[in-house]
């Protein structure tokens, strides 16, 4: 057996254990900033395991990491454990009902990312200890959902020094991501008027809803003029009471602004800035600003990217029996169309054999084939891991943890997180990281490649945060 057989081995022997702490994650669903039951039962996992823990990165309570071996190369595995608000959803059930009325839901599987990339590490760790040199080191990286964790630790210098980090995301799919994100920024425009008599006075009244909804008015206007792929995004998050009879002094909307490129996102920032301020001048009321966080596109590795394709075809995803099938249809009795993802992947895949070959997993229950490595494309989300491919090269593989065709961040992906199929998906995944990782760390040559093409593709430039340096996250 090949030392990194022997480190699979590691990961498939922790399997219990792995499992029962993904599960307990999805027990106790919690949102950015808040995961405290998440990160202690990490760091308890990675300290009984021989880890060297570091709590409190960046200031933030919930940010930590994990580090095995010494000296280079550095190898970095990013994990997120944050919850969904309002996605609560009894495990297994094949309806939505919520487990606990508007509590929080593991919807995007941020249980099974977690512990999966800790469960790669295991498996690196076990690689080092045979007498290889290098580090391991596993980022605990809190609210990923709309919080930029990441961004904030890249912000502090958390990622400095890594020479690769590896990470992934669950899925309905087995596949190398190709995809660039987009760099975001998410504002808080916060009006303020003076309430009056609205019947009595309202003369004396100067309304902060009417500035809000001048100000969104005036966005829907704006998005004749941006470019095509911008996407702009708001929820109000304050009306400003609810008595009609009263002008409302107080009102306030989040927005989330999209572009491929920050420095696009940032001359769409001060657009939405002068909409708001021309809403204000209308209403002779006042507008506040608070930054809350941004993120930078992501930077895309080939190299990386061939090394985790590699490992995706070569260990097998041949573990799913005809009982999570049975489960993956009675899930997918709840989907209310035809899964149009599939398709549109397969589609973009050039040797015509080879795309007829992966159609006929198209009505599959679970995806167990292996998407060949896809052209590179630019994709609408935003992830905050985008900052971590700024500080060092990055790839990230998604696998096959639900029924084919379940949408993210609905009931059904909150329904399967506790399944065997979900636990066999995410098993699939660390070893699939932990290979890789394994790999890099075996082959200077396919760092030093990673290396080259970073500095190629970011300019050489040292990285810069999108995150002001006073914008504080939002810890509770
Ligand atoms: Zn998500
Ligand atoms: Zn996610």
């Amino acid at each position: 057996m090949t030392e990194k057989q022997r480190a699979l081995e590691i990961i498939g022997q922790a399997r219990p254990n792995l499992e029962a702490l993904s599960d307990a994650i999805w027990d106790h669903p919690e949102v950015g900033y808040h995961e405290s039951f998440a990160a202690d039962a990490l760091c308890a996992f990675l300290e009984e395991n021989g880890f060297q823990v570091e709590r409190n990165l960046a200031g933030i309570p919930t940010a930590f990491s994990g580090s095995y071996g010494s000296g280079a190369p550095v190898i970095g595995l990013l994990g997120e454990f944050d919850a969904l608000p309002g996605m609560s959803q009894k495990a297994g059930c094949f309806e939505k009902c919520a487990a606990a009325d508007g509590g929080p839901g593991h919807g995007c599987g941020h249980n099974l990312l977690g512990v999966g990339s800790l469960a790669a590490a295991l498996g690196v760790k076990a690689y080092l200890e045979a007498g290889h040199t290098g580090t391991v080191k596993f980022f605990g990286c809190p609210a990923e959902e709309g919080g930029s964790g990441k961004g904030f630790m890249a912000r502090a210098g958390v990622f400095q020094g890594l020479d690769a980090a590896f990470s992934w995301h669950p899925g309905d799919l087995n596949s190398v991501s190709t995809e660039s994100t987009m760099a975001n920024y998410q504002i808080c425009y916060r009006f303020h008027g003076v309430s009056s008599h609205a019947a009595l006075s309202p003369e004396l009244g100067r309304s902060a809803l009417d500035a809000l909804e001048l100000m969104n008015v005036g966005v829907q206007f704006l998005r004749e003029h941006v470019p095509g792929d911008t996407r702009i995004h708001y929820a109000i998050t304050d009306t400003g009471g609810s008595a009609p009879g009263t002008v409302q002094s107080h009102a306030e909307a989040v927005y989330l602004l999209r572009a491929a490129q920050l420095p696009q996102v940032k001359a769409l920032y001060e657009r939405v800035n002068k909409i708001a301020q021309g809403a204000a001048l209308m209403t002779e009321t006042t507008v506040e600003t608070e930054f809350i966080k941004a993120c930078s596109n992501m930077v895309l590795n080939t190299e990386l990217m061939k090394v985790m394709q590699r490992n995706l075809e070569q260990i097998p995803c041949d573990f799913f029996d005809e009982a999570d099938a049975d489960f993956a249809r009675q899930v997918a009795a709840s989907f209310t169309y035809k899964d149009p993802y599939f398709e549109d992947v397969a589609a973009q895949i050039e040797d015509p054999e080879l795309r007829e070959k992966i159609l006929q997993d198209k009505d599959a229950p679970i995806h167990t084939v292996t998407m060949p490595l896809l052209r590179e494309s630019q994709g609408f989300v935003s992830s905050d891991v985008g900052d971590v491919s700024w500080n060092c090269p990055v790839a990230q593989i998604g696998t096959a943890t639900m029924p084919a065709g379940t949408p993210m961040h609905s009931w059904q992906a909150v329904a399967v997180g506790k399944s065997p199929l979900a636990h066999k998906g995410m098993l699939y995944a660390s070893k699939v990281i932990a290979a890789s990782a394994i790999d890099a760390l075996e082959d200077p040559e396919i760092l030093r490649r990673a290396k080259a093409e970073f500095v190629r593709r970011t300019g050489g430039k040292a990285y810069d945060s999108p995150i002001p340096a006073e914008v504080k996250p939002r810890i509770p």
